[in-house]
């Protein structure tokens, strides 16, 4: 996720393959010659799951719902918020929230605090 709270990824220039988080090598030919790309805030759930056991950072949350979303060509896991996993389908329309830059800066591995999240659109 960069500064402004989207989420991104990169795209190779070489084989056209998409990531996410962004790396400094293609995952499928290897190649460097990457570039940045933003997500959409928008996607669709893929797959999803409810989590009774955790490990111990993320225990006293549960239950929760876990997803993943495809958001254009790339997939990204997330917690789905305001939510019962009943209410989820596969292709279920999402859109990504993502925590305030101030917020940001607090710890990281508080999972009521995520950096984003999915949230259900109808
Ligand atoms: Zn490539």
């Amino acid at each position: 996720m960069n500064e402004e709270g989207k989420l991104t990824g990169v795209s190779c220039k070489s084989c056209r393959a998409t990531m996410s988080p962004p790396r400094p090598v293609c995952s499928r030919c290897l190649s460097t010659d990457l570039e940045w790309l933003e997500l959409p805030k928008v996607g669709r759930i893929v797959a999803f799951s409810e989590i009774h056991v955790a490990n111990d950072a993320f225990q006293s949350s549960v239950p929760y719902v876990v997803a993943i979303a495809e958001l254009g060509e790339i997939k990204v896991p997330g917690i789905v918020k305001g939510a019962e996993i009943g209410q989820l389908r596969v292709g279920s329309n999402i859109r990504v929230e993502t925590r305030e830059a101030s917020a940001r800066e607090s710890s990281t591995n508080d999972l009521s605090q995520p950096a984003y999240w999915f949230r259900l659109v109808s």
